[in-house]
C-alpha cells in the first residue's frame, strides 16, 4: 500500500481524559512533603542482598544500615518470610518515617515450581499457559516476602546465540506482546496488594535482543522505525495491561545508553505511553555509563540517568552519593527527583505496603504443591515442538508415539539421567526442587519395559569413551530415546554461543546410535535453537523440549507416549547454521527479487535456503486441513480503520486425523507496496484450539489499523495506515499459503 492516511494510533500526551488521581495521591504528596534530600535519594537506591553474585557482590550490610536510617527503597535479592520481615522491620519500625521497603527477585520462569523457560512458554503459542506460571509464582513469591518479579522479559532477538533468548519469546514481535500481556496480568491480577500478587518488570528497555553478534551487553544501532516494529510493541502491550515497573536494558541505542536515553525511556515510555509506574535501572547499569564511555564519572552517570528518566537505581549508588551535590549544582532538578520519588512510594502503596508491611511467617509456601507439579507438567506438554516424525522402516507409520508396551526402551544420551532441565534463571532457591529426569518419566510410563540407560557421552565434554556402551543399549533395545542437548548454564545472562550446535560429543554418539538400526527419537533439550547438522537426517523423529522445568520428564515421557499429542509451534527460527545468523521470518525484502514462495533469495553459495525449521512449525499425532482465509470485507477506508473500524478474518480448521490434537492457527500479513519496505510477512494473529478426530472449528480474527499499519521513521511516532493491498495468509506455520487479498481506500 502507498499514501498519504498517517495516523497516531494512540492518543497522544495530553490527548487523553486526565485519569482521577489515585486514593493514595494525597499521602504520597503528604510524605514527599516531610521527607530530607538524604531520604528522597535514599528512595532511589536499591540494594544486593546477601547471595547475589553479580558485580558488586551482596551488600547487605550496607541494606540493612540504610534502611534503619531511612535512605534506602528497595532490596533486591531477597525472599523468604522470616528475612522479608526482619529487614522491612528495620525500615518501618526504626526508621524516622517508616516507609516501607519493596523487595524485587529474579522470579523469571517460578519460584519453587520451575515452569518452562520462557522461550519454551513462547513455543505454547497459548498466553493462557503464561500468565497461569506467572500466577503460581507470584503465589509462591509473595507469600516469601517478595513484592516484585523482575520479569517478564520481552526482548525481540534475532540472536539465537545471544543467550538471553531463553528468557524472552523469540523474534516475532506479535507473540512476544500477546505473552508480555497475558504474563503481566498473571504477575498483577487486578490489585497488587492481594497477598498473591507480585509487580511486574518489563524488561530490558529497550533493543537489548538487537546486540551485535548475539553477544550480550553489546552495541544496538537501530533505526527508529525498527524500533518502534519490532522492538517497542511488546513493552507497550505490557505498559497497556498495566505494567507497573519498566527495567532499563544494558545496551546502547543508537549510540545512547538506555539507561541515559531521554528519547526512550521519557519521550517514549512515560510521555508518548503516560507510563506512570517506576523505571529501574539494571544491576550497576546505571554506574556502567561510565565504562560505555558516556558519562565521566559516577556523579555524572547518575545525573544522565535520573534526567533520563530513571527512577530507581539497582546495585550501584551514584544516585545516593552525589544526588545531593547534583542537586546543589542545578544539574538535577527537586521536580524530576520528586516525580521519581513519587512513582516509587506510589509503587508501595499499590501494593499495600503502608497497610500491610510484613508476611505471614505461618502461611508462606515454602515447596511447590501438587497442583503447581501438575500446572507446571501440562505447561511443560504444551511447549513441545515435534519437529519432525517420520516412520522407521518400510510399511510403518510415523516413530511417535511410542508404544507403553514396548519390551524393552533403551534411554540414552547425556540428558537423559540429567536433572539439569530447569533452565537458566531457575533461582538458587529451587536447587532443593530438581526436575523429573527423562530416564525415571520413561521407567513410570511405560512400566512393563524394560528400561536401560547409559549416557554415553558428557554434556559437553570431548570422551567418546561411552559411546559403545551406550550403542549397545541401544542395540539391544525395541525402541531407543536419545536425550541431548545444552547444560542450563550455556543460556542466560552472558551465556553466548558462538557455535549453536550440540556442544561436546553429542553428535557423534547420535550417528553410533543411528548406526545400531534400531529406530530412536532424539529429545533434545536446550535454551535456544540448535543447528542439527548431518545428524538431523538419521534421526527418524525429534522433539525440541527446550528445558522444561521441574516436571520436565514426565512432560517429555507424555508427548513421547502420545498421552499428550504435542501441539507446540517454534517461536523462533532454527537456522541450519551459525552462519546464517541472523535469519528470520519477518525479514525484508531484497531487490533481487520477491520469491513468492518466501524462499530466502540471498543464498548462501554453501547452503540450502533458508532456516533449517521455520518459525511457527510443530507437529502433532493428527494432521490439520486450514482454508482460506475469509474476509468479512474485501475493501475498507483507513479512515475507518483509524476510527477503529476491523476487518474479521476468519479461518476454518479441520481435524483431518485420527486423533484429538491441538493446532495452532496462524494468520500473516504482507504490506507489498509501502513508503517503508516491509516485512515479506508478518504474523497479526493465532489461536490454539484443541479438535477431535474430524472435528472443525472457525477460528475468526479481528484485524484493525494497529495490525495493518506500520510506525514511520519519525521520531515524534507517527503510526501509519497507507492505501493499497494487503495480503492476507493463513496457515499453521510462517510458510502459510493460502492467501487473499484486502484492499485499503
Ligand atoms: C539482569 C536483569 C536482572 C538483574 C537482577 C541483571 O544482570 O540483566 O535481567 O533482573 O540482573 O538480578
Amino acid at each position: 500500500a502507498t499514501g498519504t492516511a498517517h495516523a497516531r494510533e494512540r492518543p497522544g500526551p495530553g490527548e487523553r481524559p486526565a485519569a482521577e488521581p489515585a486514593p493514595y495521591e494525597a499521602k504520597v504528596q503528604a510524605l514527599l512533603g516531610r521527607m530530607t534530600v538524604e531520604e528522597k535519594l535514599g528512595q532511589l537506591q536499591q540494594l544486593a542482598w546477601t547471595g547475589d553474585t553479580g558485580p558488586g557482590g551482596g551488600q547487605t550490610a550496607e541494606a540493612e544500615k540504610a534502611a534503619r536510617q531511612g535512605r534506602l527503597g528497595s532490596v533486591l535479592n531477597i525472599y523468604g518470610a522470616k528475612n522479608t520481615n526482619t529487614l522491612q522491620r528495620m525500615a518501618v519500625e526504626e526508621s524516622r518515617l517508616g516507609i516501607p521497603l519493596v523487595f524485587g527477585l529474579d522470579v523469571i520462569h517460578g519460584m519453587w515450581t520451575t515452569f518452562p523457560i520462557p522461550l519454551a512458554q513462547a513455543a505454547s503459542f497459548d498466553p493462557a499457559v503464561a500468565a497461569r506460571d506467572a500466577e503460581v509464582s507470584a503465589k509462591e513469591a509473595r507469600s516469601n516476602g517478595v513484592h516484585w518479579a523482575f520479569s517478564p522479559m520481552m526482548d525481540v532477538t534475532h540472536e539465537p546465540r545471544w543467550g538471553r533468548i531463553s528468557e524472552g519469546s523469540g523474534e516475532d514481535p506479535h507473540l512476544t506482546a500477546a505473552i508480555a500481556a497475558a504474563k503481566t496480568r498473571g504477575y498483577q491480577g487486578e490489585d497488587l496488594a492481594a497477598k498473591d500478587r507480585l509487580a511486574a518488570c518489563a524488561k530490558h528497555f529497550v533493543a537489548y535482543g538487537g546486540a551485535e553478534g548475539g553477544r550480550d551487553y553489546n552495541t544496538v544501532d537501530v533505526s527508529e522505525a525498527r524500533l518502534r516494529n519490532l522492538y517497542l510493541g511488546p513493552f507497550l502491550a505490557a505498559v497497556d495491561a498495566g505494567v507497573a515497573t519498566v527495567m532499563a536494558s544494558f545496551n546502547t541505542i543508537s549510540g545512547v545508553p538506555a539507561h541515559g536515553n531521554r528519547h526512550t525511556l521519557t519521550d517514549i515510555l512515560k510521555d508518548e505511553w503516560e507510563f506512570g509506574g517506576v523505571v529501574v535501572s539494571d544491576y550497576n547499569g546505571i554506574q556502567e555509563m561510565t565504562v560505555h564511555g558516556f558519562a565521566a564519572d559516577h556523579a555524572d552517570a547518575g545525573r544522565q540517568a535520573l534526567n533520563a528518566g530513571v527512577d530507581m537505581e539497582m546495585a550501584s549508588t551514584t544516585l545516593a552519593d552525589h544526588g545531593k551535590r547534583l542537586l546543589r549544582s542545578g544539574a538535577i532538578t527537586t521536580a524530576r527527583l520528586d516525580d521519581a520519588v513519587a512513582r516509587i512510594l506510589r509503587l508501595k502503596f499499590r501494593l499495600g505496603l503502608f497497610e500491610h508491611p510484613y508476611v505471614d511467617e505461618d502461611a508462606a509456601i515454602e515447596e511447590p504443591t501438587k497442583a503447581s507439579r501438575a500446572a507446571a507438567r501440562e505447561t511443560a506438554g504444551r511447549t513441545m515442538v515435534l519437529l519432525k516424525n517420520t516412520p522407521a522402516g518400510k510399511g510403518k507409520g510415523p516413530l511417535l508415539p511410542l508404544s507403553a508396551s514396548a519390551s524393552s526402551i533403551a534411554v540414552v544420551g547425556p540428558f537423559a539421567d540429567s536433572t539439569d532441565l530447569r533452565g537458566s534463571w531457575a533461582g538458587p532457591w529451587a536447587d532443593a526442587f530438581p526436575p523429573v529426569t527423562v530416564l525415571d518419566a520413561v521407567k513410570d510410563a511405560a512400566p512393563k519395559a524394560r528400561v536401560a540407560h547409559a549416557p554415553g557421552v558428557d554434556p559437553a565434554g570431548k570422551d567418546t569413551g561411552g559411546i559403545a556402551k551406550a550403542a549397545a543399549v541401544a542395540r539391544a533395545a525395541e525402541v531407543a530415546v536419545v536425550v541431548v542437548g545444552e547444560a542450563s548454564a550455556l543460556s542466560g545472562e552472558a551465556a553466548v554461543r558462538s557455535d549453536i550446535s550440540l556442544p561436546g560429543q553429542q553428535e557423534k554418539l547420535i550417528a553410533a546410535i543411528a548406526d545400531t538400526g534400531t529406530p530412536f527419537v532424539v529429545v533434545q533439550v536446550s535454551g535456544r535453537p540448535l543447528t542439527m547438522g548431518g545428524w538431523l537426517d538419521s534421526a527418524p523423529a525429534v522433539l525440541q523440549a527446550w528445558h522444561p522445568g521441574i516436571e520436565g520428564g514426565n512432560a517429555i515421557a507424555d508427548v513421547l507416549f502420545g498421552t499428550v499429542n504435542p501441539g507446540g509451534k517454534l517461536p523462533v527460527s532454527f537456522p541450519r547454521s551459525a552462519g546464517q545468523i541472523p535469519i528470520y521470518y519477518n525479514h525484508e525484502n531484497t531487490g533481487r527479487p520477491y520469491d513468492p514462495d518466501n524462499k530466502y533469495t540471498s543464498k548462501y553459495l554453501d547452503l540450502a535456503d533458508g532456516p533449517q525449521f521455520a518459525f511457527g512449525h510443530g507437529l502433532s499425532y493428527t494432521t490439520f486441513d486450514i482454508g482460506e482465509p475469509k474476509l468479512s470485507v474485501s475493501r475498507i477506508a483507513a479512515d475507518a480503520l483509524r476510527k477503529g473500524d476491523t476487518v474479521e478474518v476468519a479461518v476454518t480448521v479441520r481435524n483431518t486425523g485420527k486423533r484429538e490434537g491441538d493446532e495452532v492457527v496462524q494468520v500473516y500479513l504482507r504490506d507489498p507496496v509501502a513508503s517503508l519496505v516491509q516485512p515479506v510477512r508478518r504474523l497479526c494473529g493465532f489461536r490454539r484450539v484443541t479438535l477431535g478426530a474430524g472435528k472443525s472449528t472457525t477460528v475468526r480474527f479481528r484485524l484493525g489499523a494497529e495490525d495493518l499499519g506500520f510506525w514511520t521513521h519519525d521520531r515524534d511516532g507517527t503510526f501509519t495506515v497507507e492505501k493499497g493491498e494487503i495480503q492476507i495468509y493463513a496457515g499453521n506455520s510462517s510458510r502459510a499459503r493460502s492467501e487473499r487479498t484486502l484492499t485499503i481506500t
